[in-house]
C-alpha cells in the first residue's frame, strides 16, 4: 500500500492504492483530513473543512427531543 507524509504531523499516511487525485484520506496519527493532490509521488494536502463534522464536542447532535 502506498504511503505519503502527513503535512500536519509528518507521519506516514497510508493511501489506498486505487486513490485518485482529489480523494480524501484521514491521517491515523493526528486525525487530519487530507486530500490527495498528486499521485506520482503521492502528495497530500490539508483539507479545508471549517463547517463539517464540528459538532463532536459541543453537546449538540443528540437529544433531539430537548429543543
Ligand atoms: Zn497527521
Amino acid at each position: 500500500m502506498p504511503t505519503s507524509i502527513c503535512p500536519e504531523c509528518d507521519e506516514e499516511v497510508y493511501v489506498d492504492a486505487e486513490s485518485e487525485q482529489g480523494d480524501t484520506v484521514t491521517c491515523e496519527e493526528c486525525g487530519a483530513g487530507l486530500v490527495v493532490v498528486g499521485l506520482d509521488p503521492i502528495e497530500l494536502d490539508m483539507k479545508d473543512d471549517d463547517d463539517e463534522d464540528d459538532y463532536d464536542d459541543d453537546g449538540y447532535g443528540y437529544d433531539d427531543d430537548r429543543y
